[in-house]
């Protein structure tokens, strides 16, 4: 099947190129992004910080094709996102990119096997397995005794290690995280991070929102908006991290 340029040069997994995003409230525009391009390359993972209100997280929705922006254009695995109809951007959503989210966002009456297998709607055809399938992502993270748990069952950090499981359900190729550590202390925060860099150094691609430098320097590189542009992209030196034990 082809995919268009970014898969098959396989270099990029999305590329936004000139991308402008504003909202309208009152009479004043707000530019949350103006004139961004970033690329994420293949196996990459790439931090965003800077302060609240910068437009990190618009960013990170624009990237992740949960919004489209007003001008320039992103290119996900070769489709360009904003030719996709609802559906096919959902479907795009759903089987290529897996999102964690500072608050968790799982289904409070489901089991944390239940939660993770959910995405997998988006997998047709895959019927049988499913609960092994959860099994499986949920015993990676050390979560195997906690199946059945609802997530007013588990604690923060473990509430985080089932929304990655079920980021991880459909095999995507690009992990988004907004601010993945921001509810966590710092302990449970840097084992979440420790979980990334495994999932890096399979090969996945990350991308990172946080406004925390110690989380944000398990990334290879930060990127720095300020006002909706990229101030300064920042490689980060091979060290282990400051700060942040993790258990
Ligand atoms: P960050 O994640 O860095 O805190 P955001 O991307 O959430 O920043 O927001 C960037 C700017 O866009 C802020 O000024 C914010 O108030 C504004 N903004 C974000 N989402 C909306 C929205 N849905 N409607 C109007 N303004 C918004
Ligand atoms: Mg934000």
């Amino acid at each position: 099947m082809s995919r268009g340029t970014a898969a098959e040069t396989g270099e990029e997994v999305v590329t936004a190129t000139n991308v402008s995003r504003t909202y309208h409230l009152g009479d004043q525009p707000v530019h949350a992004i103006d004139d961004v391009s970033l690329s994420l390359d293949r196996g990459s993972f790439t931090a965003v910080m800077g302060p609240s209100g910068s437009g990190k997280s618009t960013l990170m929705n624009l990237l992740g094709c949960l919004d489209t922006p007003d001008e320039g254009e992103v290119v996900i695995d070769g489709r360009e996102v904003s030719t996709l109809s609802d559906a096919r951007r959902a479907r795009l959503r759903g089987t290529e990119i897996g999102f964690i989210f500072q608050t968790f966002n799982l289904m409070p009456r489901l089991t944390a096997a239940e939660n993770v297998t959910l995405p997998m709607v988006f997998n047709r055809g895959v019927d049988t397995g499913r609960r092994e399938r959860a099994e499986q992502l949920l015993d990676r993270v050390g979560l195997g005794d906690r199946l059945d748990h609802r997530p007013n069952e588990l604690s923060g950090g473990q509430r985080q290690r089932v929304a990655i499981s079920r980021a991880l359900v459909n095999e995507p190729s690009l992990v988004l995280a907004d601010e993945p550590t921001g509810n966590l202390d710092t302990d449970t925060g840097g084992a979440i991070m420790a979980l990334f860099e495994e999932l890096n150094a399979e090969g996945r691609t990350i991308l990172m929102v946080t406004h925390e430098r110690h989380i944000a320097e398990y990334a290879d590189r930060i990127v720095h908006l300020v006002d909706g542009k990229i101030e300064e992209i920042e490689d980060v030196e091979d060290v282990t991290p400051t700060g942040g034990d993790w258990v």
